[in-house]
C-alpha cells in the first residue's frame, strides 16, 4: 500500500509506470501475507517490485513502449519474471523505457520520457534518468518501488543506475534467461536488476538468473548464493585500471570520482594495477553496427499481423509499410536502416563481419587481462551526469553516453554500476566494475566497498 500510495502521488511527474497493476499487486501481497503468516514463503516474499515493459508479463501490457505493439498482451510469462514471483515477489507494474530498449535518456518512448527524481542544486529544471531502463531507474530511485527489473543490451542498466544513485548489474550474457523478453540485440541483450544497494541487487539477481531450455544461451552454471558476497573482505584482490578509458575531454568531475574510487579500493586492501585494453576505442563503433544489425533483425516481426498495430493498405505490403511507418518511433526507424545497410550485400564484410572481428579482438583484450591475475576493472560508469531533456539532440552525440558501457556488453561480461558520490551540481554518479564470466558475486563483494 505505502508504494502504490507512492506511485499515486510521484507518478504523474515522473511517468515513470505506464501501466500500474494495482489489483494484482494487492491479490500478490495478500497471498504473500498469508504464506508469510504460516511461516512459509521465499527469498522475495511480499517485496514489490516494477517491470521494465520489456518483458512479457501473461495478460498485462507488454509493449516495449512502442506504438507497434499497441494492445499487445502476452499470452505467456518471462522466464525471468516467473523466476521472481516463484520466490514471491509482487509486481506493481510496467514500466516505461526507451522504444525498444534503444535510447540512452528515455527520450525515445512511445509513452513520453521519464524524468528523473534527481535535480542540480537550487534548481528546477527536469533531468533524463538514463536509458533504455530509465523508467526502472526513476522507480527506484523515487521510492516507486522496491526494485526493478531492466536490461542491458550497451549500457541500459548501468546508465541508468548511474544517473539516478541506484545500483543496476548487467550479469554474464547467458546467467539470465532471455525468453520472453522483447529482443533488441540477441547476443547482447541481458536481464538485470536495478536496486537501492549492492546487497538488494545481489538478492534480485539470484532469484532473476536461471539456465532455461527455452533460451539455448542460457548457461548451466549453478546460481551462487550473491549476497554471501556482501561483508567479504577485498584484500589482496587485483583491480585493473584501464588506461584506455581515460578518453579526451572527460569532465575533471569524472576522473576525480575514479580516482576516489581507486583510493577506497586501495585503502580495503586491493591491489590496484594498469592494464591496457587497446581494443577500447573501436567498441562503441562496432557496438553501433552489431546491433542494429541484430535489431533490423528481430523487428523484422513487426508487421501488422501477428502483433499490435495494424494500418490498412491496398494490398499486404502496403498494409506492412503502413504499420511499420506509423508503428515505429524515429530512433527505431533509425536503427533499422542502419542495419539493413550494414548487412546488405556489397556492405556486409565491410561493416558487419568487419565489427565481429573487433568484438572478438575487445574480448581478447579483457581474457588477457584475466589471464594476468585482474580480479575486477574499474571504470567511470558514464562520461558525464543526468542531463535536461532536449539537451542531446545529435544521435551520435547520444551514443557517446555508452562510451564506457558498450565493451561490457560486446565481451558478454559482467558489469555493475555503483552510485559513487554527486558532482558538484549535486547529481549522483556511478563507477562502473567489469568482472570475469560468471563472476557477478566479485563485482557485490568490490561494490559495496564502494557504495
Ligand atoms: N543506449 C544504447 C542503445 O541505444 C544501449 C541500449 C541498451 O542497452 N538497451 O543502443
Amino acid at each position: 500500500e505505502a508504494f502504490l500510495a507512492n506511485i499515486e502521488r510521484a507518478n504523474a511527474a515522473l511517468n515513470a509506470y505506464v501501466v500500474v497493476t494495482d489489483d494484482k499487486a494487492r491479490d500478490m501481497a495478500k497471498a504473500s501475507d498469508e504464506k508469510l503468516a504460516k511461516g512459509e514463503g521465499g527469498a522475495l516474499e511480499g517485496i514489490p517490485l516494477g517491470i521494465k515493459d520489456l518483458f512479457a508479463t501473461k495478460g498485462i501490457h507488454t509493449q516495449a513502449c512502442s506504438h507497434i505493439l499497441d494492445g499487445f498482451q502476452p499470452p505467456y510469462e518471462s522466464t525471468v519474471t516467473s523466476n521472481l514471483w516463484a520466490d514471491g515477489a509482487v509486481m506493481l507494474g510496467k514500466l516505461n523505457m526507451d522504444e525498444f530498449a534503444m535510447g540512452s535518456s528515455n527520450e525515445t518512448s512511445y509513452y513520453g520520457n521519464v524524468i528523473n527524481p534527481w535535480r542540480k542544486k537550487g534548481s528546477n529544471t527536469d533531468l533524463v534518468p538514463g536509458g533504455s531502463s530509465g523508467g526502472s531507474a526513476a522507480a527506484v530511485a523515487g521510492r516507486l518501488c522496491m526494485g526493478a527489473t531492466a536490461t542491458d543490451t550497451g549500457g541500459s542498466i548501468r546508465q541508468p543506475a548511474a544517473f539516478t544513485g541506484t545500483v543496476g548489474i548487467k550479469p554474464t550474457y547467458g546467467r539470465c534467461s532471455r525468453w520472453g523478453i522483447v529482443a533488441f540485440a540477441s547476443s547482447l541483450d541481458q536481464a538485470g536488476p536495478i536496486a537501492h544497494t549492492v546487497r538488494d541487487s545481489a538478492i534480485l539477481l539470484k532469484s532473476m538468473a536461471s539456465v532455461d531450455a527455452r533460451d539455448t544461451t542460457s548457461v548451466d552454471i549453478a546460481v551462487p548464493d550473491y549476497e554471501a558476497a556482501i561483508g567479504q573482505s577485498v584484500k589482496g584482490l587485483k583491480i585493473g585500471i584501464p588506461r584506455e578509458y581515460q578518453v579526451d575531454g572527460m569532465p575533471d568531475e569524472i576522473n576525480a570520482l575514479w580516482q576516489q574510487g581507486i583510493d577506497w579500493l586501495r585503502t580495503a586492501g586491493a591491489e590496484i594495477v594498469e592494464i591496457s585494453l587497446p581494443h577500447t576505442k573501436y567498441a562503441l563503433p562496432a557496438y553501433y553496427i552489431v546491433a542494429p544489425a541484430e535489431a533490423s533483425s528481430n523487428l523484422a516481426r513487426y508487421d501488422g499481423v501477428r502483433y499490435g498495430l495494424r494500418v490498412p493498405g491496398k494490398d499486404i505490403v502496403d498494409m506492412y509499410e503502413n504499420t511499420r511507418a506509423a508503428g515505429f518511433g524515429e530512433e527505431v526507424k533509425r536503427r533499422i536502416l542502419i542495419g539493413t545497410y550494414v548487412l546488405s550485400a556489397g556492405y556486409y564484410d565491410a561493416y558487419y563481419l568487419k565489427a565481429q572481428k573487433v568484438r572478438t579482438l575487445i574480448k581478447r583484450d579483457f581474457d588477457l587481462a584475466w589471464a594476468n591475475g585482474v580480479d575486477a576493472i574499474l571504470t567511470p560508469a558514464t562520461p558525464n551526469a543526468a542531463f535536461a531533456p532536449g539537451e542531446i539532440t545529435d544521435p551520435v552525440q547520444m551514443y557517446l553516453n555508452d562510451i564506457f558501457t558498450v565493451t561490457v556488453n560486446m565481451a558478454g561480461l559482467p558489469g555493475i554500476s555503483v552510485p559513487a558520490g554527486l558532482n558538484s551540481e549535486g547529481l549522483p554518479l556511478g563507477l562502473q566494475l567489469i568482472g570475469k564470466p560468471f563472476d557477478e558475486a566479485t563485482l557485490f563483494k568490490v561494490g559495496q566497498v564502494i557504495e
